[in-house]
């Protein structure tokens, strides 16, 4: 028995007699007329390789447009968040609204927001 590369041989005799085999079916069903189960199959293939690109692209885009990476304006913490949301800052805990790509205090419509200024006293005595 001589068994050089039987399983080589035996590969390339199922790969060629499969694609025949495709072959075959394909020019049948063109002649009888069910060219539109090839185009379907075709088509249906394209789809398969295409969507993914087109899911991850779409997901880029919107991570791109949506997500916003800032610092907080109350304690500087830098984060990221969704646009036209409301969070919270992990850091300080403090409600922020995301509104322009930049992160905004939610404040109270009455309170007025104000910063204070340290001055020393060897100011005030002069
Ligand atoms: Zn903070």
């Amino acid at each position: 028995m001589n068994n050089k590369f039987p399983k080589f041989v035996w590969f390339n005799n199922f790969g060629l007699s499969c694609s025949l085999t495709f072959l075959l079916l394909g020019l049948f069903l063109g002649s009888v007329g069910l060219s539109w189960v090839i185009n379907s199959f075709l088509i249906l293939i394209a789809l398969i390789t295409i969507a993914p690109a087109i899911i991850l692209w779409r997901i880029r885009w919107w991570l791109r447009r949506d997500l916003v990476g800032d610092k907080c304006p109350v304690c500087s913490y830098g984060f990221t968040g969704f646009n036209k949301t409301e969070c919270q800052c992990p850091n300080c805990g403090e409600l922020l609204k995301i509104e322009g790509g930049r992160f905004h205090r939610i404040i109270p419509s009455n309170t007025i927001d104000i910063d204070a200024v340290e001055v020393s006293s060897n100011q005030l005595e002069d």
